[in-house]
């Protein structure tokens, strides 16, 4: 089965509103061109909605970088997924390891959030890896088995074909260190057989694994021609334009 490239660019606690609207444009404009390959960004919520009508009418799409699981009320500091959808957001990332790492996000709170994430009709960009002392400490499989049942748990099948999840080691991840090809291939063809072993071969094929951490334009084309890797999620290098456009380009060329 042939999976679409799906680049994303996650800005994190990046760019005021007004920087933010530029880089958009920015985005749009260079991804005119591109037919073959999902781009999405991510901005701060507070950017999020100024964001969406700039990227109106094109091919870049939106994505928030989490939600809450409730639907509204006391939950100071956080957002709803009917608030992400009513200005256009496609797509919420979930579980990113700074959230696991610095707002006690968990294997049960990510579930949660897949979940009500899609019973809006949203896509979850479902964050997983592992930390450096887990793969030399030769937990590597445990740990990932772990997070991904944990994603997945009490989410049908049909659901499941309309997630993404982002392979993230925690050591690669704004250190400027990278997985090698073959590291992050190893690792990501992993993560395929267990979503296999929880769904079967046909879901597994289907889903998109995206690699995260220090993707740039020098080492994106080694990295997306592996054979399941499907696209990357950005964090750096996603904030210049010209640097995402690299990686996007790249994507579109390989698809
Ligand atoms: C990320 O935050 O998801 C990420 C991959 O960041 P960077 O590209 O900066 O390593």
């Amino acid at each position: 089965m042939s999976r679409k490239y799906i680049i994303a660019g996650n800005w994190k606690m990046n760019k005021t509103v007004s920087e933010s609207v530029v880089l958009a444009g920015e985005i749009v404009s260079k991804a005119k061109e591109i037919k073959n390959t999902e781009v999405v960004i991510a901005p701060t919520y507070l950017a999020a909605a100024k964001v969406a009508d700039v990227i109106k009418g094109s091919n870049v799409k939106l994505a928030l970088q989490d939600i809450h699981w409730k639907d509204q009320g006391a939950f100071t500091g956080k957002v709803s997924v009917d608030m992400a959808k009513e200005i256009g957001a496609e797509y919420i990332i979930i579980g990113h390891s700074e959230q696991r790492q610095f707002f006690h996000e968990t294997d049960e709170t990510v579930n949660l959030k897949v979940k009500k994430t899609l019973s809006a009709g949203l896509k979850p960009i479902i964050c997983v890896g592992e930390t450096l002392e887990e793969r030399n400490g030769g937990k590597l499989e445990s740990v990932l088995s772990a997070q991904v049942e944990g994603a997945y748990k009490d989410v049908s099948k049909e659901d499941a074909l309309k997630t993404v999840i982002a392979y993230e080691p925690v050591w690669a991840i704004g250190t400027g260190v990278v997985a090698t090809d073959a590291q992050a291939q190893d690792t990501q063809k992993f993560v395929r057989s267990v979503v296999s072993r929880i769904y079967g071969a046909e879901v597994a094929e289907s889903v998109q694994i995206q690699y995260g951490g220090s993707m740039k334009p020098d080492n994106a084309a080694g990295l997306l021609a592996q054979k399941d890797i499907d696209g990357g999620l950005i964090g750096g290098a996603a904030l210049k334009s010209d640097q995402f456009f690299s990686i996007f380009s790249a994507a579109e060329k390989l698809g």
